[in-house]
């Protein structure tokens, strides 16, 4: 099959002929129409996470294949599965464990830490290829008549947000949420949110016209990221109850935790990087919680999936490039210049 492969490190992809594992018992080989390009792409294709002083390294093997938002359709079906049929159009769950651990019995593959791991796109060969070996048939998520894209977007981008919008529980339906960055997994969220939550959206953003989208998703309001523009809304809403942040730096981590009331959640998402200090004793006295949330789990992914063929959430702008534009896909992302996803075809 054709791919575009890393071979090292912030390396340009290679074209590469490549040969998909033949699905064995309870494994399928999904034919890939669409693959989304995240940043954490960019970040895997870097070969490291910033955790502040230090770099948290990448380990996978290489030739790898990255790509891990992918929509396709059933191409081939191991032993013992027979559903969804061959030809029928689905999202492939990339975040999957050893299906044996307490953590995976439980639901929580994402979380698996058994070796060797898993991950479509990040351990294992992803969606920057034809096709894409699959090694749980489970985690093909039925998409039906799913808008094109929106089925790749929903494993990474939109899994993230809903994960993380989940997280909040039920507080008071009166007490607003902030939504701290107004990027693809924002915006994501802000539209999902109605869905979710029956509490008044705020979104913080530096960029005006991305204030402009929130609005129209259905945010209350719509603020800069500065204590003085959250004392003004604080006065009229009320401290939040949950801030969730999509960008993860140490300036969106003053502002959320500020921002939540006592006994609130500071759930963080982002993976911008840095590091931020706190006053301890702010953790007890105020007192609130720190949520971390990684992507989402396998039954979050399917409920996102059926509440956007229900229409909760509009296909954000999605630009398709052919697979072998990889390399300038990805340097137009590091560059900024992508607004929305860029989703690569096969
Ligand atoms: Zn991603
Ligand atoms: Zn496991």
């Amino acid at each position: 099959m054709k791919a575009q492969a890393m071979t090292a490190f912030g390396e340009p992809l290679k074209a590469m002929n490549l040969t998909p594992r033949k699905p064995g018992a309870g494994e399928a080989l999904v034919r890939v129409t669409r693959a989304g390009l995240c940043h954490s792409d960019l970040h895997i294709h870097d070969g490291y996470f910033d955790f502040g002083d230090v770099r948290q390294p990448v380990v996978v093997d290489m030739p790898a294949v990255l790509g891990h938002e992918i929509e396709g359709e059933v191409a081939e079906l191991g032993e013992g599965v027979s559903s969804p049929a061959i030809g029928a159009r689905v999202a492939v769950y990339p975040w999957l464990g050893c299906n044996a651990c307490e953590t995976c019995r439980t639901g929580d593959q994402q979380l698996c830490i058994a070796l060797p791991r898993r991950a479509l796109g990040v351990a294992q060969w992803g969606g920057m290829a034809e096709y894409v070996h699959v090694p749980f048939a489970d985690a093909l998520i039925p998409i039906g008549d799913l808008a094109p894209g929106l089925g790749a977007l929903a494993m990474c981008s939109g899994l993230t947000a809903y994960s993380a919008l989940k997280k909040i529980g039920a507080p008071p339906p009166e007490q607003p949420v902030v939504l701290l960055g107004m990027g693809g997994v924002g915006l994501m969220a802000m539209a999902l949110a109605k869905s979710v939550l029956p509490n008044p959206i705020i979104a913080v953003d530096i960029d005006p016209t991305k204030r402009d989208a929130a609005l129209k998703y259905g945010a209350v309001d719509a603020i800069e990221p500065s204590p003085e523009a959250w004392k003004q809304v604080a006065a009229q809403r009320g401290a939040a109850a949950a801030a969730i942040d999509f960008v993860g730096a140490p300036t969106t981590f003053g502002f959320g935790t500020a921002a939540v009331r006592r006994g609130g959640k500071y759930i963080i998402v982002g993976l911008f990087g840095g590091k931020a200090s706190l006053p301890l004793a702010s953790l007890p006295l105020k007192p609130y919680s720190i949520i971390g949330s990684y992507v989402g789990r396998l039954d979050e992914a399917r409920e996102l999936v059926t509440l956007l063929r229900q229409g909760a959430a509009p296909a954000p702008p999605m630009h398709e490039r052919p697979l072998d534009q990889a390399n300038s896909a990805i340097d137009d992302l590091r560059a900024g210049k992508v607004l929305g996803r860029v989703v690569l075809t096969p």
